[in-house]
C-alpha cells in the first residue's frame, strides 16, 4: 500500500520551504518533495522589502538572518539584500529532520478518492490528503489546475554575485543604472558582499550567445556599463564565472488569475507557481513569504476543525483553501500587473521616455516600490 501523508508540498525553493516551516510552527507536519538532490541555491542574492521582513519574522527567522545582512535605505523602510543560499539553509535549518525528500520529482498528479496520489520519477506513489504547489514557474501543479505556462517578457536578467573580502566600501544603498537600452543595479549585502543585475532589452535578448556562456555575459555587462567609476566596474570584474546567471523574465498574465484556479478541492498553489511575476518591483520572493503565512494559517484552520470523517475534513480543507485564494488573488494580481509596467516604463528608450522617467518618474517608481511592499501578513496564529 502507497503511504498517506496529511499534507505534501512540491518544490523546495523559498516557497516551498517557507510554507513547510510555517506549518511546522502551527503544528503540522508536511513533507516537502525536491527535484533536485540539494538545496537549489543558484540565483545569487534577491532583494527584501519590509513585507518579507513581516513574515520572516511571524516564520521565527527574522533574527537569524538581520545580524548577517546590512540595511539599505532609510530608517523607516526595512529592506535588505539577501543570499538566497543562506535564506533556503536557514529556513531548512528549522524543519525537522526528514522533511525535505530531494531528488523527488513529481511527474504525474492524479486523484485518489478524496487523496491525490502523486507519481515521482522513480515511479514510487505517494497519496496526499493536501497538495501544495511550490514547484517555480513551470509548475505540474499549476498545469494540473489548468494555467498556463507564463508568459515571456522578451527580457532577461544578468545577475551576479561577489564577496570582496578587503571590503566594499560603498554606501548601504541600492545603485541604479539607466541608459541606451539597459538598466542595471548593485546592490551591497553586508560590508564585503554585493549583488549585481543586469535587465537585457527585448533588443540584445536576441542574442543567444550573451546569455548562453557566462564569460560573454561579464564581457557584455563590462563594455555596456557606460561612464562609471572604476570600483563599480571592479565589481563586475572581479565576479566570478560559475557566480553569474542569466534568466528569462516571465509573468503570468494578471486575468489569469481573475478566471483560473488558484485552488481547486485539496490543492492549491504558491509562490511562484501561483504568481510568476517580471522582477522590477522586487516582489516575487518576499510575496511568496506572504503566501506561505496565509496558506498555513488557512490550513491549520482546516485541521484543528473537528472532523471524525474523512469527507469533513476534505470539505473543511477545500473551503479553507479558497480562503486562502480568496485572501491573496488581488494581491497577486496587483503585484504582477505592477511590476510589469515598471519593467515596461524602466526599459522603454527614446528621448520623452528617457526624460519623463528620469525626471519625473523615477521618484513615483521607488514610492510604488516601497508602497507595494507595505503589506503585513499578520501572524501565525489561529484565530
Ligand atoms: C532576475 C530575477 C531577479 C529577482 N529578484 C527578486 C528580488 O529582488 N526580490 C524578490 O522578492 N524576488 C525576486 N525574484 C523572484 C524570486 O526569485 C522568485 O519569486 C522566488 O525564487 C520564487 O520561489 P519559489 O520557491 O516559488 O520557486 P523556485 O525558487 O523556482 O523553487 C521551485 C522549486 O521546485 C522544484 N521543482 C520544480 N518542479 C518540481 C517537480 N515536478 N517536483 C519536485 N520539485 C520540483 C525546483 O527544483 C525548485 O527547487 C527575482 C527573479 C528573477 C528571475
Amino acid at each position: 500500500m502507497e503511504p498517506n501523508e496529511n499534507i505534501v508540498i512540491v518544490g523546495g525553493g523559498i516557497a516551498g520551504l517557507s510554507v513547510a516551516l510555517a506549518l511546522h510552527r502551527l503544528g503540522l507536519k508536511s513533507i516537502v518533495l525536491e527535484s533536485s538532490d540539494s538545496l537549489r541555491v543558484s540565483g545569487t542574492a534577491f532583494v527584501t522589502w519590509p513585507n518579507a521582513w513581516k513574515a520572516l519574522d511571524a516564520l521565527g527567522v527574522g533574527h537569524l538572518l538581520r545580524p548577517q545582512y546590512s540595511r539599505l535605505f532609510s530608517r523607516e523602510h526595512e529592506v535588505r539584500c539577501l543570499k538566497r543560499r543562506f535564506l533556503l539553509e536557514t529556513l531548512a535549518k528549522e524543519l525537522p529532520e526528514g522533511t525535505i525528500r530531494f531528488s523527488s520529482k513529481v511527474v504525474s498528479i492524479q486523484k485518489s478518492g478524496y487523496l491525490k496520489e502523486l507519481i515521482l520519477i522513480d515511479g514510487s506513489i505517494l497519496k496526499t490528503k493536501v497538495l501544495i504547489g511550490c514547484d517555480g514557474v513551470n509548475s505540474i501543479v499549476a498545469k494540473w489546475l489548468t494555467f498556463n505556462p507564463p508568459s515571456f517578457t522578451k527580457r532577461s536578467s544578468i545577475r551576479g554575485y561577489v564577496d570582496l573580502k578587503e571590503g566594499h566600501g560603498l554606501n548601504p544603498e541600492f545603485l541604479q543604472f539607466t541608459g541606451h537600452g539597459f538598466r542595471y543595479g548593485i546592490v551591497p549585502c553586508d560590508d564585503t558582499s554585493i549583488y549585481w543585475f543586469f535587465m537585457l532589452s527585448p533588443f540584445y535578448n536576441k542574442d543567444e550567445e550573451i546569455k548562453k556562456y557566462p564569460k560573454k555575459m561579464k564581457q557584455f555587462v563590462l563594455s555596456n556599463l557606460g561612464q562609471v567609476k572604476d570600483n563599480i566596474k571592479s565589481i563586475i570584474e572581479k565576479t566570478a564565472e560559475e557566480d553569474i546567471i542569466c534568466s528569462p523574465l516571465t509573468f503570468r498574465p494578471p486575468w489569469e488569475l481573475i478566471y483560473g484556479n488558484i485552488t481547486k478541492h485539496n490543492v492549491c498553489v504558491a509562490g511562484d507557481a501561483f504568481h510568476p511575476m517580471t522582477p522590477d518591483i522586487g516582489q516575487g520572493a518576499c510575496s511568496s513569504l506572504e503566501d506561505a503565512i496565509v496558506l498555513s494559517r488557512c490550513l491549520a484552520q482546516a485541521f484543528s476543525m473537528s472532523a471524525p470523517k474523512q469527507e469533513h475534513l476534505h470539505e473543511n480543507i477545500g473551503t479553507c483553501l479558497k480562503m486562502y485564494a480568496k485572501d491573496r488573488k488581488w494581491r497577486c494580481i496587483d503585484l504582477i500587473s505592477v511590476a510589469y509596467v515598471v519593467g515596461f516604463v524602466q526599459q522603454t528608450e527614446g528621448k520623452v521616455w528617457n526624460f519623463l522617467r528620469d525626471k519625473l518618474l523615477a521618484p513615483f517608481l521607488a514610492n510604488l516600490m516601497l508602497n507595494k511592499s507595505d503589506f503585513d501578513c499578520g501572524l501565525l496564529r489561529i484565530s
